[in-house]
């Protein structure tokens, strides 16, 4: 039995303190806040509920694996249902198409009637090409530790790097399939999923849109953070120790190798093995002392670091015509919004997509005529205004920028400002403030060029002994990634 410390009790250090109690392994996570989950959460107030993280649950497979291998199955411990339809998107024109939420088929025929043209059989392509992608690349790169451009080598044959395209942009790839400038834009909102630009984001973000229209886009009954509690529970039916408020301040390291971890109260915890689900960059700058063992912080201060979100939690009288579960509003220069965040002067985009999610959930509303309204806006991160930031610590600012998307939602043909009960604001400094992710960042770094993916923090670090786990490490951040990163890191544990 080794003695496991995680810091972080974010959904990538439980899922892993999880699997690694049943392998009998002594399991702690010191979490510095004062509830589990991280960025996955359900905020509740006055009957209404929101989630204020991920509200888009995929490939539930990979908690179905989790939630089996540690006890009993995902169905037992969260209440998943299926999102039908899946997406209502919007766009400047003053077109619509809604999109069923599982089924590539069904998505494609929704296309075709809503743009007509050769949308229907283009889309139908791309998400075979999507398939494709992801049968070559699941195993040997999204299920395996990360091993450089070497893990490009095992996806092999000439013919398979042809198919994944790594120097392909997703931007490309949607010039090359879809002839529909709205269809364009929609396989563009995927390289966001993982906080990146899809103008430099790699072609093979194809395979999220043929992921979550093959397998499924998912709620979960009151709330996608119910599954951070599942988690949590789950951990302490398994013995896995939960410390909340315990602020972790270094990764001990005795004979070169990491021993424990030094908590902000001056105690020391000893472990035989480290894993940190905090913010690689956090981990690499802050928590690793010996300055020989932060070389991954070089390769991270070169990274594109990924977008962060402005979101606004709206409490709503009444029920809105025309709302799904998933709604996009597109504007019609999409690039401005990347130029916003990625470019020299970065900016809060003054026509930026609208997403927001409004789930029709009895245990997320108090009463049958109302709902809650989750709005997310991709953002640069927060900062003092250099290197990619902006400051969002200024709360005029903020209740400025939300007056702000609100108008430009109504000026799109949705307008719910005289029915907003009371509102409530979370900037990049509040995700920072509240999870220490670097920035606001969402997803630590971006996915931006065709390089990035394999420079992306390894789960095994260069010190003995200490290990990543989540959204900043391989293989990437959503819920679906850091799932299959804890099973990545209890592999590479050995077992008691
Ligand atoms: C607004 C938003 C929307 C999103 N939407 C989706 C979505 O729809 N679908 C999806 O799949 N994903 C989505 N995501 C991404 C998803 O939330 C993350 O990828 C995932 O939750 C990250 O998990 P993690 O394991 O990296 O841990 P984190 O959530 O980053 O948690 C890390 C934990 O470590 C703790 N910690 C940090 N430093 C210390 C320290 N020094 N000592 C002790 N504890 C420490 C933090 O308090 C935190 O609890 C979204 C995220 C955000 C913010």
């Amino acid at each position: 039995m080794s003695r496991i410390l995680v810091i972080g009790a974010g959904v990538g250090g439980l899922a892993v303190g999880a699997r690694l109690a049943v392998r009998r392994h002594d399991v702690t996570i010191m979490e510095q806040g004062a509830r589990v989950g991280g960025k996955l959460h359900t905020y509740r107030r006055d009957g209404f509920a929101f989630d204020t993280g991920p509200s888009l649950f995929t490939l539930p497979a990979v908690y179905r694996d989790l939630f089996l291998k540690t006890g009993a199955p995902l169905e037992e411990a969260v209440d998943l249902q299926p999102v039908e339809p899946g997406f209502g998107y919007h766009f400047a024109d003053g077109s619509n198409v809604v999109v069923p939420g599982v089924d590539p088929a069904r998505a494609a025929r929704a296309f075709g009637e809503a743009f007509g043209g050769s949308a229907a059989d283009d889309w139908r392509r791309l998400i075979e090409r999507g398939g494709q992608m992801w049968r070559l690349t699941r195993e040997p790169f999204l299920q395996s530790p990360l091993d450089g451009w070497r893990t490009l080598l095992k996806v092999a044959s000439p013919s398979a790097v042809r198919t994944v395209a790594p120097r392909t942009t997703l931007r490309e790839l949607g010039r090359e399939y879809l002839a529909d400038p709205r269809l364009r834009q929609v396989l563009d909102r995927y390289a966001t999923y993982s906080g990146s630009d899809p103008r430099r984001a790699p072609a093979v973000f194809a395979t999220i849109p043929y992921m979550e229209q093959t397998f499924g886009a998912w709620h979960l009954g009151g709330g996608v953070g119910t599954l951070a509690d599942a988690l949590a529970k789950r951990c302490d039916e398994r013995g896995v120790d939960i410390r909340l408020g315990q602020d972790v301040v270094e990764v001990v390291m005795r004979d070169g190798r990491a021993a424990g971890v030094r908590l902000a109260s001056g105690d020391v915890c000893e472990a035989d093995v480290v894993i940190a689900n905090v913010d690689a960059h956090h981990l690499y700058q802050d928590l690793v002392k010996d300055p020989a063992a932060r070389k991954p912080a070089r390769a991270l201060e070169k990274a594109t670091p990924a977008l962060a979100g402005f979101v606004m939690l709206l409490a709503v009288r009444g029920r809105t015509p025309g709302i799904h579960h998933h709604n996009v509003w597109f504007p019609a220069d999409y690039d401005g919004e990347f130029d916003a965040i990625f470019g020299r002067a970065p900016h809060a985009a003054q026509d930026p997509a609208i997403y927001a999610c409004v789930p029709d959930d009895p245990l997320m509303r108090p009463n049958e005529d109302s709902e809650a309204w989750f709005i997310l806006v991709n953002t640069p991160r927060n900062g003092d205004g250099r290197e990619g930031t902006v400051d969002w610590s200024a709360p005029e600012a903020a209740e400025a920028y939300a007056d702000h998307l609100l108008a430009l939602l109504a000026a799109r043909g949705t307008d719910i400002r005289d029915r907003i009960l009371w509102r409530e604001l979370r900037t990049p400094a509040d995700l920072e403030r509240t999870t220490r992710a670097p920035g606001g960042s969402i997803y630590g770094s971006s996915s931006n060029g065709p390089r990035a993916a394999f420079q992306r923090p390894a789960n095994r670090s260069p010190v003995p002994g200490l290990f990543l786990v989540g959204g900043s490490a391989h293989p990437g951040g959503g819920l679906p990634l850091v799932g299959m990163g804890a099973e990545i890191v209890a592999d590479l544990i050995p077992r008691a």
